[in-house]
């Protein structure tokens, strides 16, 4: 299967990349030091557009293939991490429905989180079930004509802005998470729903993660998305395809680190000449620039396989999020070496892109996480994988 990038995915990174350094980029160290929301770029995204490019025309969307959305995260992630979630995690939240809701849900929430009037987020992560998914507790209790959900959600990116939510809870806990859980979609406005906690993290410190209760929040039956007891499959390939924008995230971050390293040595004297002179230091920007492009090809490679929703399209997204990520750790370290002790101090990008790179080895899955999956599929692959 081949990808090919084309003269209006060169033209759409060039706009992103404007729209990134001049808007974008001067409002980065103050969210990092604020952790705070962005609102003012949320509402700059939705105007340009770029907020709605998952969703069909018909909802308002642009409908932009996989290596699109992907260029967009990167050169968004290249000058700020935390707007990158922006339409990274409006992707994220909206895949359940795209996967398995039905005509009527996609009309009632599409438009509304195209245009950008509404933020969801994507309420998987439970305090005792983060890699274990099956082992989820919230329950989904049928009542009459609604769901009632009680329990809760933690580390839920954009949990405490969004208006919607697509939540994962057992329907059936006899049954256990992988058939007893269903996904539904609730309203942030619900009585008995609340945010009360938002984390104070490493990196990415404007995207805000809250922690969600639930109690006897009465969801309409016709929010369930999918069939009774589908909720560990859909959450599964959402994953599956969203962890994409994560790999998109990572290589937006190692090239943002890498362009912030270079101009910072053509600069810097030291004995008398560049620092961008010394071998050694361009032996390291080598490293540095070839390990990215290699994340960023991988990433349009697997982008492509899921645009054509590729059997194996668990393999790719998961190499890609696996590599990218260890990238951007390795990449974003380099830099802050490459500036010395001026890469240490937050004067300069390159320590805040060190810690917002650190969570892409995190979140959408471990990277040990990644690791079992893409065994997984090498193994099934050569018929060796364990029957059962
Ligand atoms: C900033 C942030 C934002 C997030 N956003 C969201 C969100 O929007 N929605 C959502 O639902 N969740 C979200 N998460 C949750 C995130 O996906 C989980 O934190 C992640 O999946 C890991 O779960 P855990 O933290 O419970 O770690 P654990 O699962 O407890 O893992 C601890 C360690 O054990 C390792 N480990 C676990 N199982 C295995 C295994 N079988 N083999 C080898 N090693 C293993 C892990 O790799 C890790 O190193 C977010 C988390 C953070 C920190």
């Amino acid at each position: 299967m081949s990808y090919r990038l084309t003269d209006e995915h060169d033209e759409l990174r060039a706009v992103v990349r404007e729209l990134a350094e001049e808007k974008i980029a001067p409002r980065a160290a103050a969210i990092d030091e604020a952790a705070e929301f962005p609102w003012d770029l949320k509402e700059l995204l939705a105007k340009q557009d770029l907020l709605g490019t998952c969703f069909e025309e018909k909802h308002g969307g642009t409908n932009l293939d996989g290596i699109a959305q992907v260029i967009l995260a990167e050169e968004v992630a290249r000058v700020d991490a935390t707007t990158s979630l922006i339409p990274i995690v409006q992707k994220l939240g909206a895949l359940p429905i795209t996967l398995a809701g039905n005509d009527e849900q996609k009309d009632r929430y599409f438009p509304r989180l195209a245009s950008g009037e509404w933020l969801i987020a994507f309420g998987l992560t439970e305090a005792a079930a983060g890699s274990d998914v099956a082992s989820n507790r919230m329950r989904a209790r049928l009542d009459g004509d609604c769901y009632v959900l009680n329990g809760s959600k933690r580390f839920i990116t954009h949990g405490s802005v969004a208006n919607v939510l697509t939540v994962f809870a057992l329907t059936d806990p006899a049954a256990g998470g992988r058939k007893g859980m269903s996904a539904f979609i609730v309203e942030t406005d619900t009585p008995g729903f609340a945010a009360p906690r938002v984390e104070h993290k490493m990196g990415i410190r404007g995207s805000p993660t809250a922690e969600l209760t639930f109690d006897d929040v009465r969801v309409p039956a016709a929010n369930r998305i999918g069939d009774d007891g589908d909720g560990f499959r859909i959450a599964m390939e959402t994953l599956d395809r969203s962890r994409l924008g994560i790999a998109a995230q990572a290589v937006g971050i190692a090239q943002g680190a890498i362009d912030a390293a270079v101009a910072y040595a053509a600069q810097r004297q030291q004995f008398g000449e560049r620092v961008v002179d010394f071998q050694g230091i361009q032996w390291m920007l080598a490293d540095m620039a070839s390990q990215t492009e290699a994340a960023r090809q991988l990433t349009y490679a697997a982008a492509a396989r899921v645009d054509a929703n590729a059997p194996d399209l668990p393999y790719w997204t998961s190499s890609a999020k696996l590599v990218a990520g260890d990238t951007a750790m390795r990449v974003t370290t380099d830099a802050v070496q490459v500036l010395g002790g001026y890469g240490y101090i937050s004067e300069y990008p390159v320590e805040r892109m060190m810690r917002d790179a650190k969570i892409t080895q995190l979140y959408e899955g471990t990277q040990q996480i990644q690791r079992l999956i893409i065994a997984r599929q090498l193994l099934q692959r050569a018929g060796v994988a364990k029957r059962g």
